[in-house]
């Protein structure tokens, strides 16, 4: 009986296995022809001033709608795109559609508004890319300082190899942003050796707030660093008007959540949040 069981959970394990298998290869295969299919589009999410309740950034958020696949999401397609090196083609793509949606929107008489941009450590460590930054802004004529370059604290692991490209980018005029904080490398010795602009405080700390006090802790501990070191400090997952008030109290400059809003299309974030600014 336990042998038969024993295989019966091998079986399923390895059924389990192939499928991940299958999915993951599927992945890859689609990503290579994605971009040429035209299948990404940006979508955008606020990102609010917690004091006076104003819209003063938005974050460009990658999705991707495969003919066969159908939607899938970032957390299981951008790791492929890592892993292959997919993502420098594809980041490249996200660079020049979310400068080129910043100018559009400050063309049609909208105020100036910063938009976010995510880069994956392997797209920082591509010899190119502070040369396609620069190459970017200056071809869009965009306020470089519009312009926030997101990277998470997996940069850590290559310290000195990307701080000097993290300089080089600070000198083109972007302004730079830790993603995640909290959930990466704990050495916090990189955070005043890095020149950036803000800390992100990842949103499994914000959403566990209510029931947490550990969460709360640690909320509070990352304000106060991010307040030490002259950052700003946004939260990610704010989900309700309550994390959003006790936040503003702890002394968190931006929030960004559902209870502002989901990741929008251009179009639909255009009406929603801006259109009443004009
Ligand atoms: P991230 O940069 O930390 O982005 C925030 C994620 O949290 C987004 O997931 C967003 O939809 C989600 N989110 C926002 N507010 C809430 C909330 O109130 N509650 C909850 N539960 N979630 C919220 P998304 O769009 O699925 O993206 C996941 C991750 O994929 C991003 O995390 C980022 O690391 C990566 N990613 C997305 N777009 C790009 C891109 O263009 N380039 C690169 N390299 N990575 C990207
Ligand atoms: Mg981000
Ligand atoms: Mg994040
Ligand atoms: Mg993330």
């Amino acid at each position: 009986y336990v042998k038969e069981k024993g295989k019966n959970n091998y079986q399923l394990f390895t059924a389990e296995m192939q499928k991940n298998f299958y999915r993951k290869m599927m992945i890859e295969k689609q990503l290579r022809v994605a971009l040429d299919q035209n299948e990404f589009e940006l979508y955008y999410q606020p990102i609010i001033d917690l004091k006076t309740n104003e819209i003063i950034a938005m974050e460009s958020l990658l999705r991707w709608n495969n003919e066969i696949l159908g939607q899938v999401t970032p957390d299981e397609f951008i790791s492929v795109a890592e892993e292959t090196g997919i993502i420098i083609p594809i980041g490249q793509w996200v660079l020049r559609m979310a400068i080129q949606q910043n100018i559009i929107w400050l063309n049609e008489g909208y105020k100036p508004l910063k938009t976010s941009i995510n880069v994956s450590v392997r797209q920082l460590l591509d010899p190119m890319f502070v040369d396609n930054v620069k190459n970017a802004i200056e071809s869009s004529g965009v306020d470089a300082s519009n312009i926030v370059l997101e990277i998470t604290e997996s940069i850590a692991m290559y310290a000195d190899s990307t701080i000097e490209k993290l300089m080089a980018l600070k000198k083109l005029g972007v302004t730079l942003s830790m993603d995640d904080f909290g959930t990466g490398y704990s050495s916090l010795s990189y955070l005043n050796k890095y020149p950036l602009d803000s800390l992100k405080i990842d949103k499994s700390f914000v959403i566990g707030m209510n029931q947490d006090h550990e969460n709360t802790a640690i909320v509070k501990t990352i304000i106060a660093i991010a307040k030490q070191l002259e950052l700003r400090v946004i939260a990610e997952g704010v989900e309700g008007q309550e994390e959003a008030s006790y936040l503003n109290e702890m002394g968190c400059d931006y929030g960004q959540g559902y209870y502002y809003s989901r990741p929008l299309p251009a179009s639909e974030f255009e009406e929603k949040w801006l259109a009443s600014d004009k």
